[in-house]
């Protein structure tokens, strides 16, 4: 039988379809909008994240353009490191927004999916770690692990 990350246990079904936030995970969201409109500069940076940690701090990060396109860093990444640097390095929950672009109407920042490789790095540094997306009817969490059921391996 397969699992995700290595040998953990199966989701539970709830946790599949999505767990509704809490009062924490507004504020996190909240925290990744309010860097990104502070830190918004079109193409350098456009989507920032949010981790709350195990111990309740929260993390933010903006994604760095860079003009080589695929040398670019994810918003996620940049969280992160600041997470290891000045904190306990895990990942509780993590949220990403997008701002939007010059020439779209809605002008409201939204939530996305992260990357799969940051997918594969959440799931790297905290294996229980869950991320806030965009479902059907709103804002959802889902275990980082869901969203990545075939992790690479070495
Ligand atoms: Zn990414």
């Amino acid at each position: 039988m397969l699992t995700a990350a290595g040998g953990a246990p199966p989701e539970p079904g709830a946790a599949r379809e999505g767990l509704p936030l809490t009062d924490a995970d507004h504020q996190l969201v909240a925290a990744a909008i309010e860097v990104l409109d502070r830190h918004y500069r079109p193409f350098w940076h456009m989507v920032a994240a949010a981790i709350r940690s195990r111990d309740g701090r929260i993390w933010t990060g903006v994604h760095l353009g860079a003009t080589v396109g695929r040398l670019s860093v994810c918003a996620e990444a940049v969280a992160l490191g600041r997470a290891v640097l000045e904190g306990d390095g895990t990942i509780h929950t993590a949220v990403a927004v997008r701002h939007p672009k010059p020439d779209e109407t809605d002008r409201e920042m939204a939530v996305v999916s992260p990357c799969g490789a940051c997918r594969e790095m959440i799931v790297d540094f905290s294996p229980e770690a869950l991320v806030i997306m965009k479902g059907p009817d709103g804002l959802l969490k889902l275990p980082a692990r869901v969203l990545l059921p075939q992790p690479y391996r070495r």
